[in-house]
């Protein structure tokens, strides 16, 4: 890979350039970066579409699932001429229509104990798309014994939460739920429904924290807070959360076999 970006891509990304906080620097890590969306739904179809734009150089992009109707109104990498295909396939079309640019792998899977360590070992950041709670401590359990930052995020009818995770040194999502609730707690989008905007506001802040721990930001990132949206009320708070040292995922006791 050249050390210097070509005249075309200084153009296309010429709005993100001028940034002062990101520049031409930025847009070289960016070019380099690797990072894997789990699950090509509502939050990861927002956040693969602005990691394509923003010139990220390699996405990989999970998801064993095939396109259905009642998938369009909120996953937005898909058209209705894709129903039945699989997720990854009509993602991997529309993110090199949009950015012939990156290199999409695409593996068309369900993230599980089996993979999680060798597909995750590939990658610099990990958008945490998936919308159930075994996979949500899988991939948090996974970043934080390989050591890769990570971007959570859940969303349910009119409301969503986000965290940033940087292992070592930001509290994880383990420090804060413990273990996944009982089933009969459990509301997701299946059951409960979502509206589509409110999964694109949650998929676009995992995106922008994405671009800017690969920028190099090194203050000002969504850890050791959750941030909670009210789309009803039309309101955004933040949640402290502190590290755990008993935690069993990134506490001082914890196996990282
Ligand atoms: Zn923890």
């Amino acid at each position: 890979m050249s050390t210097r970006l070509t005249t075309e891509q200084i153009e296309r990304y010429s709005r993100q350039i001028m940034v002062p906080d990101l520049g031409g620097a930025a847009q070289m890590h960016l070019r380099a970066a690797r990072v894997l969306v789990i699950g090509a739904g509502g939050l990861g179809s927002p956040a693969a579409f602005y990691l394509a734009a923003a010139g990220i150089g390699t996405l990989g992009i999970v998801d064993p699932d095939k396109v259905e109707l009642s998938n369009l109104q909120r996953q937005i990498l898909h058209r209705t001429a894709d129903i039945g295909r699989q997720k990854v396939d009509s993602a991997k079309a529309a993110l090199t229509e949009l950015n012939p640019d990156v290199e999409v792998k695409t593996y068309p899977v369900r993230f599980d104990d089996s993979n999680a360590a060798d597909i995750a070992a590939e990658y610099r950041f990990i958008v945490d798309g998936s919308d159930n709670f075994d996979t949500k401590f899988l991939v948090n359990d996974t970043a934080i014994k390989l050591g890769i930052a990570f971007s959570h995020a859940g969303i349910v009818r009119l409301q969503g939460q986000t965290m940033t995770v940087i292992p070592g040194k930001s509290a994880c999502y383990r420090c804060l739920f413990k273990a996944p609730p009982p089933p009969e707690e459990i509301l997701n989008c299946q059951a409960s429904g979502i509206l589509g905007a409110v999964a694109g506001t949650l998929g676009t802040i995992q995106a922008t924290e994405a671009i800017k721990y690969l920028a190099g930001f090194e203050t000002g990132l969504l850890t050791d807070r959750l941030l909670v949206y009210d789309a009803k009320n039309m309101k955004f708070r933040d949640v402290d959360v502190k590290r755990d040292p008993n935690c069993a995922s990134c506490g001082d006791k914890a196996s990282r076999s």
